[in-house]
């Protein structure tokens, strides 16, 4: 069993790449809700979405979010109304969105809905949120408090950052599940997304961190930063407000008291060599992900500094690419 943490769409490529190499039966994914967010009366989790289109072949590939080939009439009827529209759904999410919203109102936990809504969809990987407590990211800024999605999507991270705090964490409890996928897993993967917004709100969750720490396999991370940038989106900004540079030496001191591995790209190998020095494991390799056997070949190699002899050669090569090519948007 392979244990992912992941959030947004760096998380979404990589869990592209892995469902190609291993058995979904075989992959328990702890994702972020810190995004979570009430759009039209509506619950809407952006993160459990994104990984649940990926792994049911729905996924727009071409925006990276939302389901390939759907309309926005639903958008357009609600402009006309008046409504704010500056968040995007289209209308087959907006049917998912429905649906996890009236199972709540049921009473089912956030654990419950998502869980109905794969196996709705033919999901065979475990998704998990990673708490069924409402955690909020909440970013600080001069123009005051901003939800992540108003920060991200409505402003464009055009905002100076202060800080970033998850309001309710610290009453938050681990969903069912999260802890034990954690501690038993062959290997634990944190999937190149936000180290601040996508993977730290899942960090904050009590428990979680200390399950990093005594987890049975390995812990790899894969790197968003890519020398001193991030691939996109505003890693580098929040790091800086997190007082971590915006380099790999920062991916490593955001997960230093639970990191076994870090994957970096090639481009980084002389900062790998300083960080090796330090006494941490880095491998390089190739992590930019553009086409469908990019995410295969990165999913391969970090499983293979992940759990070694563990799985066979057989099995990590898996899936022939072309069966997820056919997936395009
Ligand atoms: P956000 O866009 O900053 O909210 O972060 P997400 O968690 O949604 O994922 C985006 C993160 O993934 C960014 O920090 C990117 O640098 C990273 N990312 C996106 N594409 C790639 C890629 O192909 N390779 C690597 N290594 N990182 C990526």
């Amino acid at each position: 069993m392979i244990c992912v943490l992941t959030g947004g769409t760096g998380g979404a490529k990589f869990v592209d790449g892995l469902r190609q190499v291993i058995p979904p039966e075989e992959i328990t994914l702890i994702v972020n809700t810190g995004d979570d967010l009430l759009w039209w009366g509506l619950y809407v989790s952006p993160d459990i979405d994104s990984i649940t289109y990926v792994l049911s072949g729905l996924l727009s590939r071409e925006r990276g979010w939302g389901v390939k080939g759907d309309t926005f009439l639903c958008l357009q009827a609600m402009g006309q109304l008046g409504e704010p529209t500056w968040f995007h759904t289209g209308d087959r999410d907006l049917a998912v969105h429905l649906l996890r919203s009236r199972l709540l109102a049921e009473g089912k936990t956030l654990s419950e809905a998502t869980s109905t809504i794969c196996d709705k969809l033919g999901v065979k990987a475990r998704i998990l949120p990673m708490s069924d407590s409402r955690v909020e990211t909440r970013v600080d800024t001069p123009s005051g408090e901003l939800s992540f999605e108003e920060y991200f999507v409505q402003r464009w991270y055009q905002d100076p950052v202060h800080s970033v705090r998850f309001a309710g964490a610290s009453d938050a409890e681990p969903a069912p599940g999260v802890i034990e996928a954690i501690v038993s897993a062959d290997a634990v993967l944190v999937a190149p997304s936000n180290p601040i917004t996508s993977i730290g709100p899942i960090l904050a969750v009590p428990g979680v961190r200390e399950a990093l720490r005594r987890a049975r396999g390995k812990v790899a991370a894969v790197s968003p930063i890519i020398g001193n940038a991030p691939v996109a989106g505003p890693a580098g900004i929040l790091m800086a407000a997190h007082g971590l540079p915006c380099s790999i030496a920062g991916v490593a001191k955001a997960y230093e008291d639970f990191l076994d591995v870090l994957i970096c790209d090639t481009k980084d190998a002389r900062a790998a060599e300083a960080l090796r020095a330090n006494g941490l494991r880095v491998e390089c390799a190739q992590t930019i992900m553009r086409s469908v056997e990019d995410k295969a070949a990165l999913a391969r190699t970090v499983l293979s500094f992940a759990v070694g002899g563990l799985l066979s050669e057989e099995r990590v090569s898996g899936r022939p690419a072309a069966r997820a090519a056919s997936d395009q948007p």
